[in-house]
């Protein structure tokens, strides 16, 4: 068995090789009519840029860094150029940002301009990036089923692991995140040779262009599916863990990786039906309102669905079961982080002051989202284009573009799951997430979904606050038999699951109102006086 799970570890390792070593090679080579029709598509009207830039790039064989080098330092000397002139010609500059430039200018081209072996060769190197992988991680993990022994809570040497106790593994792990999600939001112009590996599959299911987007669903889905495959040996003595684990792998593969694609061969517009407002901040955005009401009946449907989802199914469904409906069984970012981010859960700061911080950051994020949603519909109902100055120079547009920088892209991605190995699995779904602190509200103030203890078995070992993903200190509940009632409570249930004296139990019967907070008296030991027990029951003698 051990050996199956080094060939595994070989096999993950080399997977992982080849597709790091595809983004350091592969080649571009930039037509002429394809340069033509990026100068348009890109409304570049600089002729200094036009000309060099043609010169340097057409028929040349480069890879992805000088091509983007290239096209860059064109740019800007064209740009400093024109400065110069005594009148400056504005519409001749071409904007240069860093979070935007290489996705918005460099990325298209470079796409189109791939040749060479990874083109000419995706199956076989989709099974080198992708198969490889995959079979690897199986063979990692599904040895565990005899290696870990009889079912059970298996946590053994968790802090003594650098991978897992913030060590030199776990550190180069969370670089490796950061540094993918950088890359993935940012620098898309780097990672083509990765995007024509799935392309194939992109074509099977609606005969479009692969994007980074869908490099990253195809990730996120194999990641999850293999980290499922540990999920459930590792808590294979719990039934809830079994059932949670498969459906929520179910939602992220057929409702945010397929259907989606699928409406897209139907030419109907991607989306992801389970993905609710505000979580989905851009849903009520004027291209998106717009995307979907011209797309005729059906995306009329899309669009009464997503707001009664938001309005009435998500706080309804909070109501009867708590927000681990949403957070634990069917949300794709709880589904990374019940998966990938499993072996790291123990890493959530439980300090009061973290708790302080959770609370006006996850907070200040709903209320960024309300804001700008409410500006949005204002210029969307007035019919004031986005891009017009709102005040003080900024606009409806530049404030879009903010939320999905800092909350959209580094806070969701880079932040979310960069820091796994660093503050636990669920940065973002406990700090960031609007929806997150919506659903909270409903499930403090209004919600029959509570955790009970049964105090007196308590032992105080601590392994329910240790594994609790959301920080939250089990312990002193279950040691005071009181219920647990918290808004930030994703009822992932393994405090309960960790538990070896059964004390928890995540419970969504009838709220019988004060009961679900109350704290009931426990029996303890020191409260007992056995003599005058005795002398008051005489039959106990
Ligand atoms: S209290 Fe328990 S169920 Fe809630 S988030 Fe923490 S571990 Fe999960
Ligand atoms: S895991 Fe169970 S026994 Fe241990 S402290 Fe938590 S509630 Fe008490």
């Amino acid at each position: 068995m051990k050996k199956i799970k080094n060939i595994g570890y070989l096999l993950t390792y080399l997977g992982f090789a080849f597709f790091i070593g595809s983004i350091f090679t592969g080649t571009y080579q930039v037509k002429p009519k394809d340069f033509d029709q990026w100068i348009i598509d890109k409304n570049i009207k600089s002729n200094l840029f036009i000309e060099k830039t043609r010169h340097d790039l057409i028929n040349r064989e480069l890879n992805s860094w000088r091509l983007s080098k290239i096209i860059i330092n064109n740019a800007k000397a064209s740009n400093t150029q024109l400065k110069n002139q005594k009148k400056i010609e504005w519409s001749k500059i071409i904007p240069l940002k860093w979070s935007k430039t290489s996705k918005n200018y460099i990325y298209p081209l470079i796409r189109k301009s791939a040749t060479g072996w990874f083109k000419s060769h995706p199956v076989l190197w989709f099974f080198l990036t992708f198969g490889l992988s995959i079979i690897g991680g199986l063979l990692v993990f599904i040895p565990d089923y005899k290696l870990l022994g009889p079912a059970g809570i298996k946590n053994n040497g968790i802090f003594q692991h650098s991978a897992t106790n913030r060590g030199l593994i776990g550190m180069i792990t969370a670089l490796f995140f950061i540094a993918f999600y950088v890359v993935l939001y940012f620098f898309p112009n780097y990672i083509v040779n990765p995007i024509l590996a799935v392309n194939g599959i992109k074509q099977f299911l609606n005969n479009k262009e692969a994007s980074q987007w869908f490099l990253y669903g195809c990730m996120y889905c194999a990641v999850m599916s293999v980290f499922a495959v540990r999920m459930l040996i590792k808590y294979r003595h719990n039934r809830y863990q079994i059932l949670r684990t498969v459906v929520v792998l179910f939602f992220q593969i057929t409702f945010a990786f397929l259907i989606p694609e699928l409406l897209e061969a139907f030419n109907q517009p991607w989306f992801d039906f389970k993905n609710a407002w505000p979580l989905n901040y851009s849903f009520f955005f004027d291209w998106s309102i717009d995307g979907l009401i011209s797309s005729g009946k059906f995306g009329i449907f899309m669009f009464v669905w997503g707001i009664v989802l938001t309005v009435l199914i998500v706080p309804i469904m909070v109501y009867f079961y708590g927000k681990r409906w949403y957070c634990s069984w069917v949300c794709g970012c709880g589904g990374l982080a019940e998966t990938l981010g499993d072996p790291y859960r123990q890493l959530s700061n439980k300090s009061l002051f973290s708790w302080k911080i959770e609370r006006w950051l996850i907070h200040g994020v709903l209320g960024f989202a309300i804001l700008m949603t409410g500006l949005t519909l204002y210029l969307y109902f007035l019919e004031i284009p986005s891009w017009k100055e709102v005040a003080f120079g900024i606009s409806g547009y530049d404030i879009q573009n903010w939320y999905g920088f800092f909350i959209g892209s580094v806070f969701s991605g880079v932040i979310g799951t960069g820091f796994y190995p660093i503050l636990g699995n669920r940065v973002w779904c406990r700090f960031g997430c609007p929806l997150a602190a919506y659903m909270g509200w409903v499930q403090r103030f209004k919600s029959r979904f509570r955790i009970t203890t049964n105090g007196g078995q308590c032992i105080s070992c601590g392994n329910c606050s240790t594994y609790c993903e959301q920080g939250i200190d089990v312990r002193s509940y279950a040691q005071k038999g009181q219920n647990i009632v918290r808004s930030s409570c994703v009822g992932c249930g393994v405090c309960a699951a960790v538990c070896p004296r059964g004390v928890l139990k995540l419970e969504n019967g009838k709220d019988t109102g004060a009961s679900r907070t109350e704290v009931k008296d426990i029996l303890l030991g020191n409260d007992i006086d056995i003599l005058t027990m005795a002398k008051n029951n005489p039959s106990n003698e």
